[in-house]
C-alpha cells in the first residue's frame, strides 16, 4: 500500500471510530436521561460530584495512552457537563405548562380576541403615563375613531429614577378606565406590586407587567391568581427561556391568559435606548402557545424609526403591537422624545393597514 492509499484507509477507519463514538455518546445520553428521571423520582438532585470523581478514577485505572490522564479528564468533563445540560432541559421539558396546552391560544377581552398566530396585528395604543383626563380625552376619541379597542397607559410609573414623574396612582387609573370605557377601549395598565393588585382589578381590562418586574415573582404569582389577561414584558437582560420559565409562574398559578412582549434587550448600542430583537417573535411563536406582542416604543426610545419597526414586527408575525401615541408629546411627562403625535400615529395606522 503507498502512503497515499494507507492515509486514505487511515481516515477511513477514524470515520468508522468517529460513528461508534457518536453512537455510544448518544446512547450514554439515552440512559442518563433514564437515569434522571429515576433520580427526579427518588427526589435526588442531578448533579453528583463524588460519582464523577469515581467514574473518572474508573476510567484513568484503564488508561493505556496515548491520551494522558489530564487529557481524559478533560474529555469526560465535557461530556459529564452536556449531559447535566441535556438532564436540565429534559427536566424543564416536562415542568412547562405551556407546552402542554397545544399549539395556539385565544381568548377575548370584553369581546374583542386576541390570538396566536391569527394573522391580524392588534395595535395597543396610548400615552406613556397617564397625566390628566384631558390628555386621555383626546388620545381615546382619536383610537377609538380610527377603530382601535385598546388603549395603553402607566398609572404606576416604574421609573429608573426615583426622582422621576411616578404616576398618578389609583386616582389616575380611575380617571383612565372611565375614559377608555367611555369610548369602547380596553385598558391596558401596569401594575407593579401584588398589593396593589386587588384594588386596581375593577379598573384594568389588561394587566402590563413590565420588564423590570419580569424577575418580581410574587406579582407573578399574584396577577397569576387573576383572571384577566397578562402582558408579561421581556426584561432588558433576560433571555428568551427566562421569560418563558417567568411567565409559567402565572400560569402555574392558574392564568392561562397570557401575552408576552418583546420591547428590546440592552447592547452596546446607545443611538437606540435599547436593540428591538424581533427573531423573539417566530422564536416564542415556536416555543410558546401564547399571542406575542412588540412594544416598538421602549425598544426604540426615539420616534423617528417607529415606522418601519411597526412594519417589521407586523412581518414577523406579531399578535399585537404596542405604541406609545400622546396629544402633545413635547409636554409628556415621561418618554417624551418616543411618543408619537396624534397625526403621526394616524399615518403609522395608515401605513400598517390596521383600523378603520
Ligand atoms: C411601559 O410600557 O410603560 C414601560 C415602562 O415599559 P418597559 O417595562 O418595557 O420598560
Ligand atoms: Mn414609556
Amino acid at each position: 500500500m503507498d502512503k497515499k492509499e494507507q492515509l486514505q484507509s487511515l481516515r477511513s477507519e477514524i470515520n468508522e471510530i468517529n460513528k461508534k463514538i457518536l453512537y455510544l455518546l448518544n446512547e450514554r445520553a439515552s440512559i442518563a436521561l433514564e437515569v434522571a428521571k429515576c433520580k427526579a423520582q427518588l427526589g435526588i438532585s442531578g448533579f453528583d460530584p463524588v460519582r464523577e470523581a469515581e467514574m473518572l478514577s474508573e476510567l484513568f485505572e484503564e488508561n493505556e495512552g496515548p491520551f494522558s490522564n489530564e487529557e481524559l479528564r478533560e474529555i469526560f468533563k465535557n461530556i459529564f457537563q452536556k449531559t447535566l445540560l441535556l438532564m436540565d432541559r429534559q427536566d424543564r421539558q416536562e415542568k412547562l405548562l405551556s407546552k402542554k396546552l397545544g399549539e395556539k391560544v385565544s381568548f377575548t377581552v370584553n369581546g374583542v380576541e386576541i390570538s396566536s398566530g391569527g394573522g391580524r396585528m392588534l395595535v395597543v395604543a396610548g400615552p406613556c403615563a397617564v397625566e390628566n383626563r384631558e390628555q386621555l380625552e383626546e388620545i381615546a376619541s382619536f383610537l377609538h375613531e380610527r377603530g382601535l379597542k385598546f388603549m395603553r397607559g402607566g398609572a404606576f410609573k416604574p421609573r429608573t429614577s426615583p426622582y422621576d414623574f411616578q404616576g398618578l396612582g389609583l386616582e389616575g387609573l380611575k380617571i383612565f378606565h372611565e375614559v377608555a370605557h367611555k369610548y369602547e377601549l380596553n385598558v391596558v395598565s401596569e401594575i407593579t406590586d401584588p398589593r396593589l393588585v386587588e384594588e386596581a382589578l375593577p379598573y384594568v381590562d389588561i394587566w402590563q407587567i413590565g420588564a423590570r418586574n419580569m424577575y418580581n415573582y410574587a406579582l407573578l404569582q399574584e396577577v397569576g391568581r387573576q383572571t384577566k389577561p397578562v402582558i408579561l414584558k421581556r426584561n432588558f437582560a433576560a433571555t428568551w427561556e427566562e421569560l418563558i420559565l417567568a411567565s409559567e409562574y402565572i400560569l402555574q398559578a392558574g392564568n392561562d391568559k397570557i401575552i408576552l412582549c418583546e420591547r428590546g434587550v440592552r447592547t452596546s448600542e446607545h443611538w437606540v435606548r435599547n436593540t428591538l430583537d424581533l427573531s423573539s417573535v417566530p422564536i416564542l411563536h415556536q416555543e410558546t402557545p401564547w399571542p406575542i406582542m412588540v412594544d416598538i416604543s421602549h425598544a426604540a426610545g426615539r420616534r423617528d424609526i417607529l415606522s418601519p419597526l411597526a412594519k417589521a414586527s407586523q412581518a414577523v408575525g406579531a399578535d399585537l403591537l404596542m405604541v406609545e401615541v400622546h396629544n402633545h408629546p413635547e409636554r409628556a411627562r415621561s418618554d417624551s422624545q418616543q411618543q408619537l403625535n396624534l397625526e403621526e400615529f394616524g399615518n403609522m395606522l395608515e401605513l400598517l393597514e390596521v383600523g378603520k
